[in-house]
């Protein structure tokens, strides 16, 4: 059997880090068939928008994409290509993990953390408005049914892999409307998994604790802004923003992306750490099924940054991305 998965190379790094993902993933033994579609900025040169409807078939059609990172282009006058993407695949949860290997500088030896990102609503949802020409305002919008969906996803992915705890993140002291919404249908939600413990956290408090190592969690549960926020902060917490990787869910489709972004500064010199898309690509097999392949993938990252001969900049290393690649395959038994 072929899996067929559209792939989405995107910009910056992704040019290094998807290829090197790719290769990995082929070196598992399993067979795909890589559809290869644009979105970002080669999309807006091709199509005159940053991700065209063929696009968007592809991934319909195939349920299954690996993407990397995409360029932002509000500032140029176009819409987010990433916000396009989740809109039109109805994207409505945004997994982001993060774990701390042996032999990357993290003090967090425990660390093995799970965000869930609501996707679609907040300020995210890009409803912004000129007051005047010294003021503006961004509607945050949240719905009961939306937030109730991704605290359902939630649960149940805490159930799949084996965890004990969702803490739900909010500040609905203040925000007693909106984040009081998502932390009501969370809580709603909570009911219905007896066996899955559930509390909830302010979110300065959340990231006080996360950083102080003194946080006793599982999986975090959080709207669209602050989970984009704590997704960087657990990548950073095990060692490098390089490390981290998630997927993107619907009900129809579901595209896997390391949590960093195209990191401009460094793309095109061949050193950009590929780990978090490789790992992307490992979720990606679990989420399939492929837990064998998803696990040989993972064990073979571990050992690469344990004996630490091949690590990245980000890691403290001069190897390339090439380099740490290779060294992975030769680690995939
Ligand atoms: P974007 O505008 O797309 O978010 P950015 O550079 O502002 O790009 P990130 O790409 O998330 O934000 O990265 C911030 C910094 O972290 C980068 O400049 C780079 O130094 C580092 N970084 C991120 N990802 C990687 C990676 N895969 N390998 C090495 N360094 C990385």
């Amino acid at each position: 059997m072929s899996y067929k998965i559209s792939i989405i190379e995107g910009d910056g790094i992704g040019h290094e880090i998807v290829p090197a993902a790719l290769k990995v993933l082929e070196h598992t033994g399993l067979s795909f068939e890589w559809d290869f579609v644009l979105a970002g900025e080669k999309a807006v040169e091709e199509y005159q928008t940053p991700v065209p409807d063929s696009t968007i078939e592809s991934i319909l059609s195939n349920k299954l994409a690996l993407k990397g990172p995409l360029t932002n282009l509000v500032a140029r006058g176009w819409p987010s290509p990433n916000v396009m993407l989740r809109k039109n695949l109805g994207l409505f949860a945004a997994v982001k993990r993060a774990r701390y290997f042996e032999g990357v500088g993290s003090p967090f030896k425990n660390a093995d953390l799970v965000v869930v990102r609501e996707a679609k609503e907040d300020t995210y949802a890009g409803a912004e408005q000129q007051v005047g020409s010294d003021a503006a305002i961004a509607i945050k919008f949240i719905t009961k049914e939306n937030s109730l969906n991704v605290a359902n996803f939630t649960f149940d992915l805490a159930r799949r892999l084996g965890r004990k705890k969702v803490s739900i993140t909010h500040k609905a002291n203040v925000l007693k409307l909106t984040d009081g919404i998502f932390l009501k249908s969370a809580q709603e939600a909570a009911k219905n998994y007896p066996d899955i413990e559930c509390d909830s956290l302010m979110i300065d408090h959340m990231a006080f604790k996360l950083v102080n190592d003194s946080l006793d969690c599982d999986v975090i549960l959080a709207p669209n802004v602050y989970g984009d926020i704590l997704a960087d902060l657990i990548a950073g917490i095990c060692g490098s923003l390089g490390l981290g990787f998630g997927g993107n869910f619907g009900p129809e489709a579901a595209v896997f992306e390391p949590v960093h972004g195209t990191a401009p500064t460094i793309a095109g010199q061949g050193i950009a750490n590929p780990i978090g898309e490789i790992l992307s690509g490992a979720m990606l097999l679990s989420y399939i099924g492929e837990e064998q392949a998803a696990k040989t993938i993972e064990n073979a990252v571990a050992s690469v940054l344990k004996k630490g001969e091949f690590l990245t900049g980000d890691l403290g290393g001069t190897a390339s991305t090439n380099d740490i690649t290779d060294a992975i395959i030769r680690e995939m038994k």
